[in-house]
């Protein structure tokens, strides 16, 4: 008797990734019976935020948390993509291992891998379960990475204040494609070279956006070009409700009820992601223009960090309180217009809410969708990753956000602040964005309808990775 078949998805430490790989396995096990197995790579303790996402999951999907590893030998100011790709790299021996045990029980169809984790292609393909690329970002990145291998040798690319074409894209400033792109001798830099350059050899992409956010890019990469492998656009696959999932987060988040308060379409989120973190003093720069722009507001906070912008990505568990960092008096001049909330909100069921009007983002891609399915223009504030990017895309290509200005010290004052809170939450200018956020919410819509483009592709990858083994020759 066959085998049932299951799909083994190994996502990256942290949660950015994490959300959208388990919205597709829901979608693959809800629409398609398809049984998915996650192994999470570990270096540390997984967030509070991990696990209750994790437990809350349906039965056809389960996870297991690899050996956690120790990375003490890794430089303590190591970038994020080397901290992921080598996390990666070393669960490689627990993966195999892992994914043998599941082989006892189940046919293992296909291995979906984070976009950093390309050193299991070999692993996937010596078990005979090939190997697809999960990207949760942009398509615009997508054709940069497929590109990366060509660009690298073009010596215009070194320098930083030069545009750079990526196939179908806009045209970026080199400084905006991100930090690893800053330093080609980095080791940032050197990981995302070394996974483009495998990526030809995955069995196709999973990716996470739709035509009409990036028509261009898309309609380019899903021309069959040889030698590369197809792309499947599935987006906008953003977190849902976690009502019903055991974690009742309606009753128990306060801020939602705050928002029940508000008058429509009035709120302002602002929030940087999983991870992002500002510096003591921008953060009180930030509240400042926030007072300043006397617009209500839902302010997600986290404890400041000098060094990096992307302190608490990995982890949410940590010891100080954010509160303590704020201006003083802030929290009371600002009481029934403002809510400052410690390290976490539902992000999504806030941007659901009909108070929310505005969203202040870091530009982390799941963020931008969630806005776009739920029709929220942005002020764009991009601090590390492709974020940048990502700033360029919604500014200038989808035309939903207008993007703060940093000053020359790289910070952003109060006055721009209040500027670009004001200009989303009630200038002329925010009506545009709003109508044209508007526009592409229907369009996600459609694309997830059944029918719909991103539907289409996701019935046929569940078709292949269910379709029982070929008889060998
Ligand atoms: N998120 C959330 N509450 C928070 C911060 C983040 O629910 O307080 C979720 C957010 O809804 C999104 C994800 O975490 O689904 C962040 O992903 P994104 O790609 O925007 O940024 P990253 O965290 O990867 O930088």
């Amino acid at each position: 008797m066959e085998l049932e078949a299951v799909v083994a998805m190994v996502p990256s430490p942290g949660m950015g990734h994490l959300i959208p790989m388990i919205e597709f396995a829901k979608r693959l096990c809800r629409h398609h019976n398809l049984r998915i197995t996650f192994f999470i790579p570990t270096y540390a303790t997984p967030s509070t935020a991990q696990t209750t996402l994790l437990t809350s999951l349906p039965p056809l999907i389960s996870h297991t948390f690899l050996p956690t590893l120790t990375l003490s030998d890794i430089p303590p100011n190591a970038k994020m993509e080397t901290i992921i790709s080598v996390t990666l790299l070393r669960s490689l021996p627990s993966l195999r291992h892992a994914l043998l045990s599941l082989s006892s029980t189940h046919r293992v169809t296909a291995l979906l891998l984070d976009f950093f984790g390309t050193d299991a292609f070999d692993l996937a393909r010596q078990l005979n379960a090939p190997p697809y690329v999960f990207f949760p970002s942009t398509a615009m990145l997508l054709s940069l990475a497929l590109h990366l291998p060509r660009l690298d040798q073009d010596i215009q690319f070194r320098d930083l204040s030069k545009l750079v074409h990526i196939p179908g894209c806009l045209p970026v400033l080199r400084k905006d494609l991100g930090y690893p792109f800053e330093d080609q001798d980095g080791d940032a830099y050197k990981w995302l070279l070394h996974h483009s350059k495998r990526y030809i050899l995955a069995e196709g992409f999973v990716e996470n956006s739709f035509r009409d956010l990036e028509p261009d890019t898309l309609d380019l990469l899903l021309k069959e070009e040889p030698g590369r492998p197809p792309v499947y656009p599935i987006g906008p696959l953003v977190k849902e409700d976690d009502a019903g999932s055991g974690v009742n987060m309606v009753e128990q988040c306060w801020c939602l009820k705050w928002l029940d308060a508000q008058p429509e379409g009035s709120v302002i989120l602002v929030c940087f992601g999983s991870g992002g973190t500002l510096s003591t003093d921008q953060m009180e720069e930030l509240a400042l223009g926030l007072e300043m722009s006397e617009q209500r507001f839902v302010w997600v906070v986290k404890c400041p960090n000098e060094e990096v912008p992307n302190a608490s990505y990995f982890t949410q568990d940590t010891h100080a309180h954010p509160f303590d960092f704020l201006p003083k008096g802030f929290v009371e001049r600002t009481k029934g217009r403002g809510l400052v909330v410690p390290s976490w909100v539902p992000q999504a069921q806030v941007l659901r809410h009909p108070s929310t009007g505005g969203f202040l983002t870091h530009c982390g891609w799941n963020s931008v969708l969630e806005s776009v399915v739920n029709g929220v223009p942005l002020v764009a504030w991009p601090l590390y990753a492709e974020q940048k990017m990502n700033a360029v895309l919604v500014s200038e290509g989808m035309k939903v956000a207008v993007r703060v200005v940093m000053g020359e010290n790289g910070a952003v004052e109060r006055g721009e602040v209040a500027r670009v809170v004001k200009m989303v939450m009630e200038g002329e200018e925010g009506k545009k964005l709003l109508h044209r956020m508007k526009e592409l919410k229907e369009a996600a819509a459609a694309a997830l309808r059944e029918g719909g483009s991103s539907s289409t592709q996701i019935s046929e990858l569940a078709l292949k990775w269910k379709a029982p083994t070929k008889p060998s020759n």
